[in-house]
């Protein structure tokens, strides 16, 4: 699956950062575009089973979505991309495939675990 091997590498660097900084990592957030190609659940659900047997077993992704920016040639401004269907500009409706946004998948904060819980 696609999305296991996304979100082993989240959980791969989410440990390299939290040993590096002698932390313990109780969420990850990471920001992920409409365009990424990651179905947001499958990643959640993978990175449930990525943190198993880690010191991240336990921990939250939290995902931000981010919506899809084009810029629209005509308008000559940035737009808000309705449906990642339809590459138009929502204000004049001219085709654009110049996305500026919405192809993230990236880790952005950690969040640190006050003290360390054991179970
Ligand atoms: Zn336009």
């Amino acid at each position: 699956m696609h999305e296991l091997s996304i979100a082993m590498s989240i959980v791969d660097a989410a440990l390299e950062e939290a040993q590096r900084r002698g932390i313990q990592v109780s969420a990850v957030h990471l920001r992920l575009g409409a365009l990424s190609g990651v179905v947001k659940d499958a990643l959640l659900f993978s990175y449930e089973v990525a943190c198993q047997d880690t010191p991240l077993q336990g921990s939250q992704l939290i995902v931000e979505d981010v919506p899809v920016i084009v810029f629209c040639l005509q308008c000559q401004k940035e737009q808000l991309l309705q449906s990642v269907q339809l590459f138009a500009c929502p204000e004049c409706g001219a085709p654009t495939m110049n996305v500026r946004q919405g192809k993230e998948l990236e880790v952005f904060a950690l969040e640190v675990k006050e003290e360390e819980v054991r179970r």
